[in-house]
């Protein structure tokens, strides 16, 4: 082992200005300074924060942006070249940049022959001119600069002659770093190396060298690091790898792999176990659900259904498992299933404060399991029933409501619909009778169960669903189809579970759903731990 600094990598953060292209993100300012915010503990180099020449909403946003103190990354507002007609001191765009205040600007230009000519519709001599005085301008302004260009190997491929032109005109401006952006996400890992490679040697050593990749040939990951391999110092990417079309660079598995894999440093020391949680929360404010199967920080990334896994992992933690995943801030988990074998559940149980459970224990358990899977339920994504299922198993356990009796009806008027339910449940032993309405069936079931535990729970006002998905197993059944519903929940902190239910009637599943996800809130904290002897 040597005792060299590891190689350092710049990472330029753009999930909230190439990440906001995504289809279906819509960023409000305040969403945006919530991610920035998460951005900057998590200590990425940059942080590009959008384009206040182009909306007022980043206009808005840079302003409320100045007021605060950001500890480990630096605010990057991003514009364009100016306008060939104009000077940089006349164009509007140009002057919004200089006006966003930070101390970086990220400009982008034309690097590709092909796009200056027909796209642009400028001479090659102008943009080379329009991307040189930008630079000076900005650097004239007090700004640091790094270039965006665009279409970069592309335009390499047809003509690396004027590409690098372009790149050399920034660079005399006083551009810091160069960007080689794979704009159409078209390339292949060996191309980009290549050309990194190429631009590298042509700058030599004192020159930073960027790439900014998209993912349109599911490479752009590859991409990143084929170039940062090939000499590039710094990378351009978003959390969870969005970015229009088929989105940008996955930091949340870029960074890992240069920490991890490569040795390289990328985040401040000890922050790389915050990915995990970062991804989750960038999930969260842009409102998609996360890519479980996600590298690195997807739910399942270190998940294990098979048993032998299961059991060979008991005796050496990294036998399946590439990383540790506490690494990344993630955690080993333990799928429970049909296919599950007993060490599964063992491990399991072992999670919910149930130690030194035997076979025949764990054999129950998983007969039981095996017995609702048949019947529609499925375990795997929700662990919180799994937990009540073995918890109910005790003599001791003492269900915090109990439901006698339910009604739902339904019905539409004209255009108007309406949903009343009635419940009937005991409540730590008292009987409790209560009706509510909602804007559907599972609307009125829920607050009705909501009102029935807020007297005895007032915590209950806190849980939140996150989520609610019904799927139909045996569609060939037509509507006599065994329904399951999945429900996420969170308490509006950093406590998240999940809840099943299945059956013929979907208010039925919703029910089991509901109940177990209430249930297991409230009772996580109020149970005793669940002895094994009293299992048996
Ligand atoms: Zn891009």
């Amino acid at each position: 082992m040597s005792d060299a600094k590891p190689r350092f990598i710049e990472i330029f953060d753009t999930t909230l200005r190439d990440g906001g292209q995504t289809e279906g993100i819509s960023y409000s300012v305040d969403d945006k300074l919530r991610i920035a915010r998460k951005l900057d503990e998590l200590g990425v180099a940059f942080i590009e924060c959008g384009w206040p020449g182009s909306n007022p909403k980043d206009a808005a946003f840079f302003e409320l942006a100045r007021k605060e103190t950001w500890v480990n990354s630096k605010l990057v507002a991003f514009g364009a070249t100016r306008r060939a007609k104009l000077k940089s001191e006349d164009d509007p765009s140009v002057q919004a940049l200089v006006g966003a205040g930070t101390e970086v600007c990220c400009i982008v230009g034309k690097s590709s022959v092909f796009q200056v000519t027909e796209v642009l519709r400028a001479t090659l001599a102008e943009n080379l001119q329009m991307i040189e005085d930008t630079a000076t301008y900005l650097r004239l302004q007090g700004k640091r600069v790094i270039f965006d260009a665009e279409h970069f190997f592309d335009g390499f491929d047809k003509n690396p002659d004027y590409s690098l032109q372009a790149l050399g005109a920034a660079h005399k401006g006083g551009a810091e770093t160069l960007v080689l952006c794979d704009t159409n996400g078209g390339h292949l890992p060996w191309e980009v190396a290549d050309t990194v490679r190429k631009v590298c040697a042509h700058f030599g050593p004192s020159v930073r060298i960027g790439v900014h990749t998209h993912d349109d040939t599911g490479c752009a990951v590859a991409n990143t690091i084929a170039g940062v391999m090939a000499g590039a110092n710094h990378v351009q990417g978003t959390i969870n790898g969005y970015g229009e079309r088929c989105g940008n660079a996955n930091l949340c598995v870029v960074i890992p792999n240069l920490q991890l894999k490569l040795k390289m440093s990328a985040l401040p020391a000890g922050h790389l176990e915050r990915l995990n949680e970062v991804a989750h929360f960038v999930a969260e404010v842009a409102n998609f659900a996360p890519n479980e199967q996600m590298a690195y920080v997807g739910k399942s990334a270190f998940a294990h259904k098979a048993g032998i896994h299961v059991s060979a992992m008991q005796r050496h933690p990294d036998a399946y498992q590439h990383i540790d995943p506490k690494l990344v801030g993630n955690e080993m988990r333990v799928v429970v299933s049909e296919l599950s074998g007993r060490s599964n559940i063992v491990e399991k149980a072992a999670q919910f404060g149930l130690t030194g459970m035997d076979d025949k224990l764990g054999a129950k358990i998983l007969e039981l399991i095996k017995a609702k899977e048949h019947d529609g339920f499925s375990f795997e994504a929700a662990e919180a029933s799994v937990t009540l299922l073995v918890r109910r198993l005790s003599p001791d356990y003492k269900p915090l409501f109990m439901l006698h009796d339910y009604r739902g009806m339904v019905s539409r008027h004209g255009d108007r619909q309406s949903a009343e339910a009635t419940i009937k449940l005991e409540v730590l032993g008292h009987p409790v009778h209560m009706v509510a309405e909602g804007n559907g069936p599972v609307n009125a079931f829920d607050t009705a169960l909501r009102k029935a535990l807020q007297p005895t729970f007032p915590q209950v006002a806190q849980i939140q669903l996150s989520d609610y998905k019904v799927r139909i197993l045996n569609g060939n059944s037509g509507t006599g189809a065994i329904t399951r519903v999945l429900i996420d929940w969170h308490d509006g902190n950093e406590r998240r579970w999940s809840t099943v239910g299945a059956g013929t009637n979907i208010l039925d599943s919703t029910w089991l759903a509901l109940a177990d996800g209430y249930e297991f809130a409230l009772s996580a904290a109020t149970q005793p731990v669940v002895k094994t002897e009293a299992l048996a």
